[in-house]
């Protein structure tokens, strides 16, 4: 367990250490949705958040202005 991390994430990896959910924002129009790192990395392979950023598209107005910053919250024990 890592619990209580103090390391800054800066990458998926870092977040899955981390235990922390992600925030995918759209400076756009406010759409906010929360990103399973592990998921990501499944799909994508590492990445640092501001790649992972560049690579987002809004589901709902479809512009490429997202911004990506790790959850307070540890994910739950899953
Ligand atoms: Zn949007």
């Amino acid at each position: 367990m890592t619990r209580n991390w103090k390391g800054v994430i800066e990458t998926l990896s870092d977040a899955c250490r981390a235990r922390r959910l992600l925030w995918a924002f759209c400076l756009a129009c406010g759409h906010a949705h929360r990103v399973d790192p592990r998921k990501v990395m499944l799909l994508a392979g590492e990445l640092t958040l501001r790649d992972l950023q560049k690579r987002l598209k809004c589901e709902r107005c479809r512009q490429k202005r997202g911004h990506v910053l790790p959850h307070d919250e540890e994910w739950d024990g899953r």
